[in-house]
């Protein structure tokens, strides 16, 4: 279990970096908020326990005053920034200057971060510069360090790029679960079908719901599986849908009733009623 604080940055009367492009002003400290938001939201069943720091504090100032967060309850910090350039670039030039972490010098590894990077960069980001910085002037980063614990600060975006600024509203969610996705990869958390179970092909229960182990070891996931007769249809992560259901850009109802036929693909009869398909002669 991995004890994760998300802290997002500034606040507290100081609205960090700020803009105005397209007719919006954007304050850095409601970024990183809205951002932790979206954060907290996706890290699913993920052998984590994610904190958000108290939003109307601003972590730095209550560090600075010894009145910050017991570091040393977490495995690891988390903190949301937007970043500001120098020179503003409030025209669109087609350019995206793109996401990075500032790190302690002394960080013992950077996996996690490396991971998020990979992840927003897929989506169509860019990463700024090595993606990677490190520091010794950040007081929060100092601190975690000081105290052993993992720290990462994350530099969304450039909040004075009006590129970087149209992709990041447009793509805020996908984003957050990238990053959700990093940490969780990263760390090597993600929910794994428990060895115990994976022993005898059939189905299988988790508390997220069934699955199903082929005799080859492997499980279907996103799409259909025909197994003893029945069309099963699963999510992504391999597990069973039930009920009304698009797939591939067409609709379905799979059994929602509890018990063996449930998830099986149904159709309807001459008279209109619902019934399970059987493929089994
Ligand atoms: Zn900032």
């Amino acid at each position: 279990m991995k004890k994760i604080l998300i802290i997002c940055g500034h606040g507290e009367g100081d609205p960090g970096a700020c803009s105005t492009m397209d007719g919006v002003h954007r304050q850095e400290y409601l970024y990183t908020r809205e951002l932790g938001n979206l954060l907290m939201g996706c890290f699913g069943d993920a052998d984590a326990k994610v904190t958000m720091y108290d939003q109307n504090k601003n972590c730095y100032k209550q560090n600075k005053t010894g009145t910050g967060p017991n570091f040393k309850a977490y495995d690891y910090i988390f903190e949301l920034h937007f970043n500001a350039k120098r020179t503003p670039s409030y025209e669109a030039d087609g350019k995206i200057t793109g996401i990075g972490f500032y790190l302690h010098t002394g960080i013992g590894g950077v996996s996690v971060e490396k991971q998020i990077l990979k992840n927003v960069v897929a989506l169509g980001f860019k990463q700024w510069a090595d993606g990677l910085f490190y520091v010794t002037n950040l007081l929060n980063c100092n601190k975690a360090y000081r105290e052993g614990v993992d720290y990462a600060l994350l530099e969304t975006a450039f909040i004075d790029d009006l590129d970087d600024m149209r992709w990041y509203d447009a793509h805020k969610k996908q984003v957050a679960q990238a990053i959700a996705d990093g940490i969780i990869d990263g760390f090597g958390i993600r929910k794994a079908k428990s060895a115990a179970q994976v022993t005898e092909p059939g189905w299988k229960r988790d508390t997220t719901g069934w699955w199903y182990l082929c005799e080859d070891g492997s499980y279907p996931a996103g799409g259909w599986k025909e197994i003893n007769g029945h069309w099963f249809l699963f999510d992504d992560e391999g597990y069973m849908l039930t009920g009304l259901q698009h797939h591939k850009g067409k609709a379905y109802y799979l059994c929602e009733e509890d018990g063996p036929n449930q998830g099986a693909l149904m159709e309807t009869d001459d008279q209109g009623a619902l019934t399970v398909v059987w493929t089994a002669e």
